[in-house]
């Protein structure tokens, strides 16, 4: 029996989508439900672009392969989260809410599955640049993609050794590095140089030149071409025998088809029409520092420290911290210190106390085994989801919509997303 709702039984053709969530995800996503000629509302109870697609550092990390649970990752925990200024906090009054999480998330530690993560993570990493370029291309922003280069940098020289493993293993996966020392880093980076011992230059990455900015030229194009967009919270999802009832908090909205792109809340939304998607909110912390005459050429990682500064727009963004604490705890405060701290070691010259600084938290979505839902509901096809893209939303953005909208018009098929389910948990 076809599920209803499904491609296949539909006597004329869907025509309207609800997008919900209006983070750079779900923004992609209504622009490619365009080009696939459907009439888009998009819906987020806030206005677009607040969400995680905030503040990130606007690095496309295509390098990330590695799940964000491996072997490796899990030994390095402990230190991590004792360590004062250390990228892992695990609030106590949110501990024993996370427990079921960590336990999913060290058993994705397994060796198969971070093989199968890496080989996910890998084939949409290395489609997401060409997705951004064809995006950005289609509304006529390719300015907002910058050719940056990347650097990821040590600063004990007994750490030589790790850049040059990194770098073999980098190779494997057919992502270019150089590793760079002295004059040649000097002339790459200058402010940092003397700070380092040595790094990695990775000439092919690329960066957005503010994730903000870009939602906001995302959500023009889409206005241009006749999208509507609804500020109103979404209560409930109600499938129908052919398409599917939106409930926000003041009206019921019909639609053809649904796409559910609501980033770290996506889960209570899923919950309502039966699947249950262990889903954390991963809360990332950033600095941007308005320091017009600190200019760093390229994002930068540093490898020990576990954070990353990225010259924006908006300013010089430092942004780091992994703390597993849920979608209602305050931001905390220390969180701030430690980017600061970190930042200060590397730029002597953010010292200054002088300099405007503005700070903010955010949520990212992430399941135990670091991969995407990308899927279709498996008894109402009429509904779809993107969601869960944890440290790579931005990355990801454009290859996820395309990817959805494909499965939505049926042009691709459910294999092709079969590492992206959402019943695989
Ligand atoms: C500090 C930090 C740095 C990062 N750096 C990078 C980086 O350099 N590169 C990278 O690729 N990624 C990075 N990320 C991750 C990236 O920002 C996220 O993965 C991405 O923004 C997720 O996008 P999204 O559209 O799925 O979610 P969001 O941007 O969070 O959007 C979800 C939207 O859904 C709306 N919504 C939710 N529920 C409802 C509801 N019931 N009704 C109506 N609306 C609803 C919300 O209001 C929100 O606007 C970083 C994240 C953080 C926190």
């Amino acid at each position: 029996m076809q599920p209803p709702g499904s491609d296949n039984t539909t006597d004329s053709l869907p025509k309207t989508v609800a997008v919900v969530g209006a983070g750079v995800v779900g923004l992609c996503t209504a622009l490619e439900a365009q080009r696939s000629g459907f009439q888009v509302t998009l819906i987020d109870r806030d206005e677009p672009g607040l969400g995680a697609s905030f503040g990130n550092a606007g690095y496309l990390a295509t390098e990330l392969v590695d799940p964000l649970s491996t072997p490796k990752t899990l030994r390095a925990a402990l230190s991590m989260w004792i360590n004062p200024h250390g990228p892992l906090s695990l609030p106590l009054s949110y501990m024993h809410r996370i427990l079921p999480w960590l336990v999913r998330f060290v058993w994705a530690a397994r060796p198969d599955t971070v093989d199968y993560g890496r080989k996910a993570l890998h084939q949409l990493n290395q489609a997401s640049v060409p997705a951004w370029k064809r995006c950005l291309t289609d509304i006529g922003a390719t300015e907002q993609l910058v050719n940056s280069g990347y650097l990821l940098v040590w600063e004990s020289a007994d750490k030589l050794e790790d850049a040059k493993t990194h770098a073999a293993y980098m190779a494997q996966w057919g992502v270019k590095t150089e590793l760079v020392q002295g004059k040649r880093l000097e002339q790459l980076e200058p402010e940092l140089a003397e700070n380092l011992s040595h790094a990695l230059f990775f000439p092919e990455a690329f960066r957005v030149r503010e994730p903000y900015q870009l939602c906001k030229i995302l959500l023009s194009a889409f206005l241009a071409r006749g999208g509507v967009f609804i500020q109103q919270g979404v209560n409930n999802l109600i499938p129908e025998d052919k398409g599917i009832s939106i409930q926000t908090e003041t009206e019921l909205l019909e639609f053809d088809r649904a796409i559910i792109c609501a980033g770290a809340w996506s889960k209570q939304l899923l919950k309502g029409v039966g699947l249950k998607v262990p889903l954390e909110a991963e809360r990332g912390y950033h600095l941007t520092i308005d320091a017009k005459d600190i200019r760093l050429n390229h994002p930068i990682g540093s490898a020990e420290r576990r954070f990353v500064m990225s010259p924006l727009d908006s300013g010089l963004r430092v942004v780091g911290m992994t703390e597993l604490g849920g979608l209602k705890l305050k931001p905390v405060k220390r969180r701030f210190d430690s980017l600061y701290h970190h930042s200060r070691k590397l730029l002597s010259r953010l010292n200054d106390p002088t300099i405007p600084v503005s700070e903010w938290m955010g949520y990212r979505p992430t399941l135990p085994d670091s991969l995407p839902v990308i899927d279709r509901h498996p008894c109402h096809s009429q509904l779809l989801f993107a969601f869960g893209n944890q440290h790579l939303g931005l990355t990801q953005a454009a290859i996820s919509a395309e990817l959805v909208v494909s499965l939505m018009t049926g042009s691709s098929h459910a294999s092709d997303c079969e590492p992206f389910r959402v019943d695989r948990f």
